[in-house]
């Protein structure tokens, strides 16, 4: 154990070494190597071959300008990326993300992540992720519009549904997939249903992506609970962000019986009393594309925006932070801890600081990382694909009974592995170790590519 060990610490150092400048890449890097020393002394044969110095090296960087025009006709330039991190499961699968803090380390970190994540669901899909430092906010459609053909006008080449997958993230939704899907079909002439997911449920898409990551998280953090002897009826819930997996999140919790206290922006959050108003929030965020400030003002006396705040401060039982990285750091762990929260699940990727995922493990706080919490979205991807494959479109129902089962094996997958290896409880570990187990192995059987 020790020499493994050894082994997974200059490891690390050769990732910082060979690219500086990326913290969340490291980051994202560490947290998992330093959870591997148990399955490497248990199984000698995953350390050889390089397969964790493997692991952490891309297979593939694309970086490519993003030339674009708007509506008072001035060009911008944006940067756009698409890391093609590990194949060895199946084509790259990953999301894209249109955000001003885009960069290559937090592309190759959200990559890193989907690897794990993506071998958790079992779905045959190999990990990879993109996007663009273009800011959405304030910009029109037409903007919108010109940029994803802009980005596809390149990306294009780089993809398709054997090859690389992409779909949404934080800035990417239906609005922009479909945009990009009708610059690929334009530029190469072809219906490839398969080449992106997330798409409209009329052409190619599948009933429930949507909803999955966050519909996903909750029943997650339901099985967390039942480990614990509780159940979600009744549980009073923090939720951070607005956007996608903020709002599927409020509604799961919403039909399971449990209530969301909070959803947040850049600006501030709402605690609402009574919980939170689904109808009214879809409003301002999926139909006027406003801010959380605005729905405080609408819902009356039961919400109050505190501007700057962070919704940690709140006490509750539950926490699912939906967000996005390093959005819930030590002070906010110990102030969760003081309102007594029971369990913390991730529907952002990497939403909780190394150092406030220590303090709720000292507290005895369950911790569900996003690699296992937060693949719900991927995996009715991956469901997707397969409509795709098959042209067939299924239901909402069946899709939602698929999406239960991979997130009751994804919990039951990380229960055991992390019982298997000496750290009982800690879902962590078992995620890291059960993605990292699969992935190598593929990787061995595969030869050295
Ligand atoms: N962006 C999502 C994630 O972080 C989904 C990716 C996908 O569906 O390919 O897992």
């Amino acid at each position: 154990a020790v020499s493994a060990r050894d082994h997974l610490t200059a490891v690390h150092d050769e990732v910082v070494r060979r690219s500086p400048a990326q913290p969340e890449f490291h980051q994202a890097a560490r947290e998992v190597l330093e959870t591997l020393a148990p399955v490497l002394a248990a199984r000698p044969e995953l350390g050889e071959a390089a397969l964790v110095e493997r692991v952490c090296e891309p297979e593939r960087q694309i970086l490519f300008r993003v030339p674009w025009q708007d509506d008072t006709g001035r060009t911008h330039v944006n940067r756009g990326f698409r890391v093609e991190f590990n194949s060895a499961l199946g084509p790259y699968k990953g999301g894209l993300r249109f955000h001003p803090s885009v960069n290559l380390g937090i592309v190759k970190f959200l990559g890193f992540e989907q690897i794990f994540k993506n071998a958790l669901t079992g779905l045959g899909i190999g990990g990879g992720k993109g996007g663009s430092d273009f800011d959405p906010r304030g910009r029109s459609d037409a903007e919108v519009m010109r940029f994803c053909q802009s980005f596809m006008t390149e990306l294009y080449r780089h993809i398709g549904q054997s090859t690389d997958v992409p779909a949404g993230d934080i800035g990417v939704g239906g609005r922009e997939i479909g945009y990009l899907f009708g610059q690929y079909r334009r530029i190469t002439n072809r219906w490839e249903a398969g080449v992106l997911t997330g798409k409209g449920v009329e052409w190619g898409g599948s009933a429930g992506r949507t909803e999955a990551t966050g519909y996903g998280n909750v029943l997650f953090a339901a099985e967390m609970l039942r480990r614990r002897g509780e159940d979600l009826p009744g549980q009073q819930v923090l939720v951070s962000g607005s956007g996608n997996v903020a709002i599927y999140t409020v509604e799961k919790l919403g039909e399971l019986g449990a209530r969301a206290l909070t959803v947040s922006d850049s600006g501030g959050y709402v605690v609402d009393e009574k919980g939170i108003d689904l109808g009214l929030l879809k409003q301002v965020k999926e139909v006027e594309r406003g801010r959380v400030e605005d729905y405080a003002h609408r819902r009356g006396a039961s919400a109050s925006y505190v501007p700057g705040g962070s919704v940690w401060e709140v006490p509750a039982d539950l926490a699912l932070p939906s967000a996005t990285q390093n959005e819930l750091d030590a002070k906010d762990a110990l102030a969760l801890v003081r309102g007594g929260v029971k369990a913390v699940s991730e529907g952002a990727n990497m939403p909780v600081t190394p150092a406030a995922v220590r303090i709720l493990r000292d507290a005895g706080v369950a911790y569900g990382p996003g690699k296992a919490a937060n693949a719900g979205g991927v995996a009715v991807s991956a469901l997707e694909m397969r409509q795709n494959s098959a042209r067939e479109s299924w239901t909402k129902e069946r899709v939602e009974s698929e999406l239960a089962t991979v997130m009751r094996d994804i919990h039951d997958l990380c229960w055991h592995t992390a019982d298997r290896y000496g750290a009982p409880g800690d879902y962590a570990t078992g995620a890291n170790i059960a993605g990292f187990e699969r992935v190598a192995e593929a990787m061995r059987a595969q030869g050295l590519v």
